[in-house]
């Protein structure tokens, strides 16, 4: 699959099958993106690769536990890393040129979702993390 920003500059192109896609609705993504809430997905760190633009790629310290990478350019949010997870890398699924492929299969940070955002879907809502996610104990950020 591949994928890019809005103005073009920076492309990438996956070497492996996203897992774990799903919906944030943390205040970072909301802020972020400038939406209600961010879709993500993940693939094993170093299988999202540029192949065009990675210069132009900027990191920002999005939170303790966390940085993001943008578009220096345009300002597309395209990645994430974690320090608990640092075998995967998350991606923005609307970033892919088809994101139709990759369906949202799940909703964390529910807690501060944007009340006027309703998503009319059945898919499970967490109120923070997962319980089940991975290198983290409990559902709470990491602190
Ligand atoms: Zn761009
Ligand atoms: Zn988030």
């Amino acid at each position: 699959m591949t994928g890019g920003c809005l103005c073009g500059t920076v492309r990438y192109e996956l070497q492996s099958a996203p897992f774990d896609a799903g919906w944030c609705h943390c205040r970072i993504c909301q802020l972020n993106s400038g939406s209600p809430a961010m879709a993500f997905a993940s693939v094993k760190d170093g299988d999202w690769l540029t192949t065009q633009g990675s210069d132009a790629i900027r990191t920002v310290q999005s939170s303790d536990f966390g940085h993001r990478g943008f578009c220096g350019q345009c300002g597309t949010p395209l990645y994430m890393k974690v320090d608990h997870q640092p075998e995967t890398v998350d991606f923005s699924i609307t970033t892919l040129d088809e994101p139709a492929k990759v369906a949202p299969g799940f909703h964390i940070f529910w807690g501060s979702r944007v009340p006027w955002f309703n998503p009319g879907d059945t898919l499970p809502r967490h109120e923070k993390f997962r319980p089940d996610t991975r290198g983290l104990e409990g559902t709470d950020p990491p602190a």
